[in-house]
């Protein structure tokens, strides 16, 4: 691991973003001393803090939770009160899969500080009525509410405008207000999976609050935590853990086949990951993708593949023997429309997968799940297609995939590729008499005599759940692409990796199935590859978005430098390239590559606003504003506009479409960020969960991002969502035809 140096542009742009989320609160000069210690219900028990005060001045906070979970909770433990202290209050985002003990330590804080400051709360003396308007950064933008008060209360709080995730917000955009006003506190629990969303609401509310003579103290001894209920117990013949789209399709497939069925979810909504992605699908439809007229580069691929030797592949020797004669027949005949085949797709995705670790071992793809995920993704696709989904859009080559082989659904109005097949599950589900339980996380896995026979679980307010499973477990809780610990722990192939790595992922991707399979014994394969995303935010871990078009990107370093040809094959290239430069690197953009970018002007301009893009109408200035050296950053683009002019360019890239000439200017910082986890639990090709022997796990399958061993050590674009409904299926099908 090594420490990353966040520059000063970076800097302001976290302090922007963290300014408009929490409102800015000076330190006060005077006020209480001592030290202050009180408690709140985190995740196992309670969690007990004590706050030193110096003149109404924070100057140490410590927190201990001895019931708190090892690697989990005690990150918050360790991490928070330093930030608390940093802050000077305990507006602080919470640590990462944590929330709970993270809310404790947070509202312990508070209750001190309102102990503290006793005085102070009595000071209130109403609010000055009227109807009050706060804003607060959201995750995609501003977030606004009107707050309406009367003398003694909080009246109404209503979210105005906002531009939350679709879905994933829903919960925190109805639940946050109607709590304020419920319990006349601004100190509550974020919804899960919602967090920003929630303290967003918060933050613009207090803002409001404030404006009409509002007392945080008064409104904090109010401080509400819902209570735990009493412990629930189910039965059901398939309990199914994680609802996004392996755990969706494993559920709806289990139903299919006559079983019983629970999903349960830690998040207040579905989708995981799955909502997050693309959903860039690959599959091979010859009859479909016959009619696709043959890209640039394929004949050569093509033809390379007839120079290996199959005896150099002994696991894939057989595919590369039928692919290579149906390579012969198809260069022999018209090559106007492209090629694919089952055994293409497989042989790709093997040697792709192929790579060397750290340690000088080499990783391949288990040859008999890659065999199955190739051969039945186009089957699981027509699934979904009776499901009344849109038509999905034409194939494409993905990010990091061989072949143009990849379809996503229509994007929705949404912009959530994933949802309408997502949500066209849940309705299944829901209409055919499966039970879902959101918010509610499992915790491990219930065994007799070697097989596993539930799940227990937790529902966020801290009540506890009991799922006995006649037949089986299926779990699918997703990769630990959020749970940097567990990369750090198993890293293989990352050199030099920063020890501040963000994710592309969903938060709840902690890798929780993974820890509950191998504490009873399962065996795990490939947990020390990880994929970076070369270029995600390097303060929210964000995705690019295809903000404008590869062939037009410019990567420059820190020094105002082109590093790396931007279309060099794969992740891992581009991500080694710009780790090496340091924390972060620019991509450089002029007006006419926006023009020709994915969104309307209005877009870009809200990322202006929200710090995401920095803007300049000369280069000069732009260069000022992200202090790198103007000569350098005019040189750079003089010689990339004439590579574009030529054609030649002396880093290698071949695709350029536009010059960088045209202001204004962009620049958007980027980073690598954590993306996908290829290791996992080991399943065979029924999905059935192995042991460290190998032996079957009784009553227990896994499908998804939570198992480990087709994509080894790289996951081609467009495989993961292969893999998730294929082996979800798959899944579902052998635990409802389980004979217990
Ligand atoms: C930004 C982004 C873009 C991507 N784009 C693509 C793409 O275009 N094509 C492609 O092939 N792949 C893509 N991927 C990868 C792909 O989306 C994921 O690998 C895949 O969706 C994982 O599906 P899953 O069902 O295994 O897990 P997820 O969809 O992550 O679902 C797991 C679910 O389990 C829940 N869970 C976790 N722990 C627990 C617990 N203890 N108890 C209860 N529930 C739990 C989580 O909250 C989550 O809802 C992308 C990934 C990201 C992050």
């Amino acid at each position: 691991m090594k420490k990353s140096r966040i520059p000063t542009l970076l800097l302001s742009i976290v302090m922007l973003l963290s300014l408009a989320a929490c409102g800015q609160e000076s330190k006060s000069a005077s006020g209480p001393s001592g030290e202050y210690s009180t408690s709140a219900k985190g995740f196992g028990g309670d969690v007990n803090v004590t706050v030193t005060l110096e003149n109404g001045v924070i100057v140490a906070v410590t927190a201990e939770g001895p019931s708190e979970t090892a690697g989990v909770g005690s990150n918050a433990i360790d991490q928070l009160p330093d930030a608390i202290v940093a802050a000077g209050n305990a507006d602080v985002d919470g640590v990462s899969g944590a929330t709970m003990t993270s809310n404790a330590i947070k509202t312990a804080v508070k209750k001190a500080l309102n102990e503290a400051r006793g005085t102070e709360q009595e000071a209130f003396d109403g609010y000055t009525e009227g109807t009050y308007t706060g804003t607060a950064q959201g995750n995609n933008g501003p977030l606004k509410v009107e707050v309406t008060v009367s003398k003694d209360k909080i009246e109404s709080v209503e979210v105005v405008s906002n531009n939350e995730t679709a879905l994933l917000s829903v919960p925190a955009l109805e639940r946050i207000p109607s709590e304020i006003v419920e319990h006349q506190t601004l100190t509550l629990d974020a919804v899960s999976g919602a967090t920003v969303t929630s303290n967003a609401i918060i933050a613009a509310t207090k803002n409001a609050v404030l404006q009409a003579g509002g007392n945080m103290a008064y409104l904090d001894a109010n401080a509400y935590a819902p209570e735990a209920g009493d412990p629930i117990e189910k039965d059901a013949e398939v309990v199914v853990v994680g609802a996004g789209g392996a755990g969706l399709s494993a559920a709806v497939t289990a139903l299919q086949n006559g079983a019983s069925v629970i999903l349960i979810e830690k998040n207040a909504t579905l989708g995981g990951n799955t909502l997050q992605s693309g959903c860039g699908w690959c599959s091979v439809n010859p009859e479909v993708q016959g009619k696709v007229e043959t890209k640039a580069g394929q004949i050569e691929t093509l033809q390379s593949y007839l120079e290996l030797k199959p005896a150099d592949y002994p696991a894939v020797a057989d595919v590369l023997e039928v692919l290579q004669g149906q390579i012969r027949d198809y260069l022999a005949g018209d090559t106007t429309y492209m090629f694919d085949s089952v055994e293409l797709f497989i042989f790709q995705t093997y040697i792709m997968g192929t790579r060397t670790g750290l340690d000088g071992t080499t990783i391949t793809g288990n040859v008999d799940l890659i065999k199955t995920m190739c051969t039945q993704s186009e089957d699981a696709r027509q699934w979904i297609y009776s499901f009344d989904i849109d038509e999905f859009r034409n194939y494409n080559t993905p990010i990091g995939g061989p072949w143009h082989r990849s379809r996503e659904p229509q994007k929705n109005e949404t912009g959530k590729n994933g949802l309408p097949m997502l949500q066209a599950l849940e309705t299944y589900l829901l209409n055919n008499g499966a039970e879902i339980m959101y918010e509610t996380r499992a915790t491990d896995l219930i065994t007799k005599k070697g097989a596993v026979t539930g799940v227990l679980a937790k529902k966020t307010d801290g009540t506890p759940v009991t799922l006995h499973a006649k037949k089986a477990v299926i779990l699918c809780t997703g990769g630990y692409g959020a749970n940097s610990e567990m990369v750090f722990k198993h890293n293989n192939y990352w050199k030099d990796l920063p020890d501040d790595l963000l994710t592309t992922n969903c938060k709840t991707s902690t890798g929780d199935g993974i820890t509950m399979a191998e504490k009873i014994g399962a065996q795990l394969t490939g947990m020390g590859f990880v994929q970076l995303m070369p270029t995600s935010s390097p303060v929210t871990g964000d995705t690019f978005k295809s903000m404008i078009e590869p062939y037009d990107f410019i990567f420059v370093d820190p020094t105002g430098n082109r590093f790396i040809n931007e279309m060099a094959e794969g992740r891992d290239t581009l991500s080694a390239a710009a780790l090496s430069v340091g924390s972060y690197f620019y991509v450089i953009m002029d007006q006419q590559m926006i023009d020709n970018g994915n969104y309307d002007q209005s877009w870009y301009d809200a990322k202006v606003d929200a710090g995401i893009l920095v803007k300049a109408d000369t280069l000069e200035e732009l260069a000022k504003k992200i202090d790198v050296d103007y000569n350098a950053l005019q040189k750079t683009l003089n010689n990339y506009n004439a590579a574009v002019k030529s054609g030649v360019d002396s880093l290698g890239k071949t695709e350029m479409v536009h010059t960088c000439e045209v202001g204004p200017f962009y620049a958007c910082p980027r980073r690598p960020a954590i993306h996908y986890t290829m290791g996992g639990i080991t399943i065979n090709s029924n999905a059935q969960v192995l042991d460290t022997d190998g032996n079957v796990i009784k009553g227990l399958y896994a499908a998804g991002e939570t198992t480990g061993g087709i994509h080894a050590g790289n996951r081609c674009g467009g495989n993961a969502v292969a893999d998730i409904f294929v082996f979800g299926r798959i899944a579902g099908k052998n635990a409802a035809s389980l004979k217990k």
